[in-house]
């Protein structure tokens, strides 16, 4: 039996969630534990698309060249309607982002690649482990498990559930999964096409059954999704004869799966919770929300969740993040659930109505909506690089004085600095990689830098980077503090404020935490303060 005293967060269920969360944490030194009640990994791909904001937050981890590698990279979708008429191409290619694409990988290699990435973070998953309840000690939780070996209790300071629809934890602490079942059915099949459709694009048929989608993956693959007409049920056998019959008769008989390597039913849900917090209880992932998979967005929104959580939650284990803190996770990520479900909500019931004013919308609304813009905002929405957090308690609002600032709470945009000894370029994310809060000091004078310096250094975890637009180099620069040009003052106009000697942090999700003037300290006092300064904090906390 596994004696885990000292664990500091329990994390259930090694999907791809709960393996990033954990991998967050542990990056952090915090001592996780991952639960996984299966024996082994799971052999059969669901999720496929990664979405730009994933694989920008893959790149803070050093996982997003693997990722890129062993995937499949397409410019968008295809829709197409009646008699096959091309009705709207969605693009990915003008986003601004470093990565202007969707990523095809099958869910298996994705789990595969945060697996080894585990692994070299030093975290077991320990197979055949499953939760079995949970309940409030002292000061932390006490939980009960099945292993391999038997049964058996331990204790931790914090629990996520990041264990799928069914979710014990998020019945343990009794929250709803509001929702219902969509009436139709799916059938699913990874085969070899041909004639191959274009391999740059997904493809959309919306036909008189429902609609039919080939998504082209690694090494020549083609994933087909159909919807089943009539009543089908869910486990009724999945062949590939069935999608032959659809293809026939959507008139579509002309591509040609063949070789399938795996057929399956399947049925759709739009559920989630209200809360994704009680007290020492975290839910991420499909514990949190399930919907349709029209867009892409299931997988992505549980990984934006477990990024979002790990740094907050590191903070809290090591004794310097506060309720507040723990409680933004809630605040920022129950609107980007709900926002995903409506948008999911919509996709499906437009693409698979059959008569009505859905089906009038999309043959002759959408083509001119997507030559006005619309599908352009569509793959902004989709890639998920629009998610910010304006309104949280984890960002100090500011007022925006020239459109190209971002806003605090917005999505730090990719941006280059160049070392100040070397010239050499580098990313502005990679500031981020060793997962901790950075603070940029734009300046080229000399302001009092003595009450700022104290103000910030209230906070542990803080890396400090000076970004100089021309060559003078500030008095106060520490040693092991980066000094960054910024040649056409572009990182400054962004996140700082050209007309001030000015500070900007970022948060280790990507978010502008907040920004302002070198000499007016008092409101970032108190901003990190309430994050990051109530020692108390343990003793505050309730129970599940
Ligand atoms: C057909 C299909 C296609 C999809 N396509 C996409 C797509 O293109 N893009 C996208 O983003 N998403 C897609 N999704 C959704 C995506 O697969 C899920 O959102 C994703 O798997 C959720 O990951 P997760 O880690 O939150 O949960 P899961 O992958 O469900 O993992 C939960 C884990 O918890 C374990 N567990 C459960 N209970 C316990 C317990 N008590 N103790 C220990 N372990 C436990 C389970 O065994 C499981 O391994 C698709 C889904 C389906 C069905």
């Amino acid at each position: 039996m596994r004696s885990s005293r000292g664990t500091e967060v329990m994390v259930v269920g090694a999907g791809p969630t709960g393996m990033l969360l954990s991998a967050e944490l542990a990056r952090r030194d915090v001592r996780v534990r991952l639960l996984e009640k299966r024996t082994g990994p799971a052999e059969h791909s669901r999720a496929l698309g990664v979405m730009p904001r994933t694989m920008e937050m893959l790149e803070s981890l050093g996982l997003v060249d693997e990722f890129i590698g062993q995937g499949h990279r397409v410019h968008g979708g295809k829709i197409y309607g009646r008699e096959q008429r091309l009705l709207a191409t969605m693009d990915f290619r003008d986003l601004p982002t470093r990565y202007p694409f969707m990523l095809l990988l099958p869910q298996t290699r994705t789990e595969a690649i945060l697996r080894n990435a585990l692994e070299e973070s030093g975290v077991d998953i320990e197979w055949g482990t499953e939760l079995k309840g949970f309940c409030a000690e002292k000061a932390g939780l006490g939980v009960r498990l099945t292993t391999t070996a038997g049964s058996q209790e331990d204790s931790c300071g914090y629990l996520v559930g990041c264990d799928g629809s069914h979710s014990l934890v998020r019945k343990g602490v009794g929250l709803e999964f509001a929702g219902a079942a969509y009436q139709q059915n799916w059938l699913l099949a990874d085969v070899t096409l041909e004639p191959r459709l274009d391999p740059e694009f997904m493809h959309l048929f919306a036909c008189p059954t429902g609609p039919i989608l080939f998504f082209p993956l690694p090494e020549r693959v083609w994933r087909i999704v159909a919807m089943r007409p009539g009543t089908a049920s869910d486990a009724a056998q999945a062949k590939l004869e069935e999608i032959l019959g659809l293809l026939e008769m959507n008139q579509l008989s002309h591509l040609r799966p063949h070789h399938p390597l795996w057929v399956a039913g399947f049925s759709i849900h739009h559920r989630r919770v209200d809360h994704v917090r009680r007290g020492r209880v975290f839910l991420c992932g499909d514990a949190a929300h399930i919907h349709s998979p029209a867009g892409g967005q299931g997988m992505n929104t549980g990984l934006g969740d477990a990024m979002n959580l790990g740094w907050k939650l590191a903070l809290a284990v090591k004794g310097s993040g506060t309720e507040t803190l723990l409680d933004s996770y809630e605040t920022e990520r129950i609107p980007v659930i709900a926002g995903v479900l409506e948008l999911t909500d919509r996709l499906t019931r437009v693409m698979t109505a059959k008569a009505g004013p859905a089906v009038w919308l999309r043959e002759w609304v959408l083509p001119v909506a997507a030559k006005l813009g619309a599908n352009r905002k569509m793959a902004q929405r989709l890639s998920q690089l629009t998610i910010n957090y304006p309104h949280s308690p984890a960002v100090l609002p500011d007022a925006r004085r020239s459109p190209r600032m971002i806003p605090a709470g917005g999505r730090i945009p990719p941006l280059v600095l160049q070392n100040a000894e070397t010239g050499q370029e580098v990313q502005l994310m990679d500031l981020l990689s060793r997962g901790r809060l950075v603070v940029l000091v734009f300046t080229d004078g000399e302001p009092p830098m003595e009450s700022f310096r104290k103000t910030v250094a209230t906070v542990g975890s803080m890396d400090w980077h000076w970004v100089i637009s021309s060559g003078k180099k500030h008095k106060d620069i520490r040693s092991g503090e980066g000094v960054w040009r910024d040649r056409e003052g572009l990182v400054r106009a962004v996140l700082g404020d050209p007309e001030q000697e000015s500070w900007a942090i970022l948060r280790p999700d990507g978010i502008l935490m907040g920004r302002g003037e070198i000499c007016e300290t008092r409101l970032l006092g108190e901003f990190l303060h309430r994050l990051f300064g109530d020692s108390e904090r343990n003793s505050n906390v309730s129970g599940p």
